[in-house]
């Protein structure tokens, strides 16, 4: 049994001495508490746990939430259960680590408690698109949130599984021979952050990026002990706590991002702003990063894709004063549309459209020049695009058939020779694929090699001879120059002048393209194309129509 002194410690200090950590909620003047539509009651007068409707009932208490993997087999709430969770939630039932987040927030001394799996109806759609709404108000608005970083599966609970401490003194004798200091060795590490939490299970998990950038206070169970982790602090159970304090170091990207995140919402600059003003970093740099850093996340349900950052796109959207499209931003769109894959496994093609990168599950890289990932930018940057008009056709359940876009910019045919990069240990022959970049692009009338650039999958290639030639149209969205006299930049030619581009593929009707690609070009090959209105649609024809509502522009943007 843990000694609970030690994170009731914690959860005072943070309440008494953290400013940051209290007003993180109500750091935006529109903001009013938003409760989830249930709530967990731990301790009920008739000790019966239950569901209770929370927002009908004003709860104006505080409440924990659970951030977890999800597991197989897991006891939910559906439809069908719900009327008798509002009674007796059968704890019995119930995986261990729930079981365990019940016992701990009684003994927090807290009332309430939120678990996705019990508290969302979970065959019910438009629940799931409702709750969704608000999920960034979830995380923010509750008291602690408990992070089960060890759990794998449905057995495993959330107490750590402690090391047995063992110690021996090592003592250091002077030249008499007498003892003049002596050092203990431990096989107990004293700052177990990285392995614990970073490294632990729930990092690796889709759904908890945004739960951990959105809480203010985590009390994180790590194989090893407890951890606290709150907007100033990251605190250990052998720490000096009122010594500890935050250091980006210690910090991994995501807490990192969301301090520069929140900074920016509070109107203070941080290290990170200074840093990328000289490298061309916008206020979308940072959604940017986080895309990338999510997009190695596994999810268990990849229909998930868009929606288990939603939370993250609301709070980003109050920053950048702009809306969300598909996992995009609609002011930034032709930086937004420069990402590439890599795959790690065969692709899976998701219900998106084809220019958004939530239609592919892999890890993606976003080659606008300043992001994280992409390079720095050297020289001026000049959009090539213009008029980005996306158009929606409303259908039934406020959702949307069409995820089309076209602007105006620079179109022209070139040649993709796909790397002939040929391994013999290679099980598949389109491993080569999954490498970035893949592929040599060639103008079409001389062949002449012009740049290269990365497929989105390999659905293009002939499966016969896939080194064959293959005609595709390219958009130019950026060129970028070299600054005039910037001599000590010791950059290629073909790296002082590029242009960033689409590959696209005809469709049926002229002027439509499906995305099929990512490419740098010498901005040469576009000196004689002509400038076009293009319009780039979805690239799967199968799509399920849930949640699509929350991800596309209003009206007001249709042509
Ligand atoms: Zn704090």
């Amino acid at each position: 049994m843990l000694d609970f002194k030690i994170p009731l410690e914690w959860i005072g200090e943070c309440a008494k001495s953290h400013p940051e950590c209290s007003n993180y909620s109500n750091s935006s003047t529109a903001h009013t508490p938003i409760f989830p539509t249930r709530l967990i009651n731990v301790c009920p007068p008739d000790g019966n746990i239950r569901l209770v409707p929370s927002k009908t009932k004003a709860i104006g208490e505080e409440y924990l939430t659970l951030s977890h993997r999800w597991t197989s087999g897991m006891y939910t709430t559906t439809q069908r259960s719900l009327k008798s969770h509002l009674n007796r939630l059968p704890f019995e039932k119930l995986s261990v680590c729930f079981k365990d987040a019940i016992k701990i927030t009684r003994q927090l001394g807290f009332q309430y408690l939120w678990i996705d799996a019990l508290c969302i109806i979970q065959d019910s759609p438009s629940e799931m698109q409702d709750e969704c709404l608000h999920m960034k108000d979830i995380y923010r608005n509750r008291a602690v949130m408990l992070a089960a970083d060890r759990v794998e599966n449905s057995k495993d609970g959330l107490y750590p599984a402690r090391l047995e401490s063992q110690s021996t003194p090592m003592p250091f004798r002077d030249t008499n021979g007498q003892q003049a200091s002596q050092w203990i060795l431990s096989n107990r590490q004293p700052a177990a952050f990285g392995s614990d939490v970073i490294h632990g299970t729930l990092n690796s998990r889709g759904w908890t990026l945004q739960e951990r950038i959105l809480a203010p206070r985590i009390l994180h169970f790590g194989k090893s002990q407890l951890h606290w982790e709150c907007r100033t602090s990251i605190w250990w159970e052998k720490t000096d706590f009122k010594c500890e304090f935050y250091t980006p170091i210690v910090l991994d990207e995501a807490r990192e991002m969301m301090t520069a995140m929140t900074r920016k919402k509070l109107r203070t600059v941080s290290t990170r702003d200074i840093a990328g003003i000289s490298n061309g970093c916008t206020h979308y740099t940072t959604w940017y990063d986080l895309v990338s850093a999510y997009s190695c996340r596994q999810l268990t349900f990849l229909g998930d894709r868009l929606i288990a950052i939603l939370g993250l796109a609301d709070f980003c959207a109050e920053i950048v004063q702009d809306r969300f499209v598909w996992g995009l931003w609609r002011q930034d769109l032709p930086a937004g549309l420069l990402w590439a894959v890599q795959a790690t496994g065969p692709l899976t093609r998701l219900a998106a459209p084809s220019w958004s990168w939530a239609s592919i599950d892999g890890e993606l890289t976003f080659y606008i020049p300043s992001t994280k990932w992409g390079r720095p930018l050297h020289g001026t940057l000049q959009k090539t695009c213009e008029d980005i008009v996306i158009e929606n056709s409303v259908i039934a359940h406020r959702t949307y058939a069409n995820g089309k876009i076209s602007c105006l910019c620079p179109l022209t045919l070139v040649l993709l020779s796909v790397f002939a990069d040929s391994n013999e240990n290679e099980k598949d022959s389109f491993d080569h694929l999954r490498k970035q970049p893949n592929a040599t692009v060639r103008e079409e009338s001389s062949r002449r090699v012009i740049g290269d650039a990365t497929l989105d999958d390999d659905s293009l290639l002939p499966k016969q001879n896939f080194l064959q030639p293959l005609p595709l149209h390219t958009m130019m969205l950026y060129r970028q120059d070299a600054v005039p006299g910037d001599c000590q930049l010791k950059l290629s030619k073909k790296q002082i002048q590029m242009s960033y581009c689409l590959l696209l593929k005809l469709g049926v009707k002229d002027g439509l393209f499906r995305r099929c690609g990512y490419a740098e070009i010498d901005p040469k090959a576009f000196s004689n194309a002509e400038v076009r209105r293009i319009a780039i649609v979805w690239g799967v024809v199968v799509f399920t129509t849930m949640h699509l509502a929350r991800f596309l522009p209003s009206a007001s943007d249709t042509a």
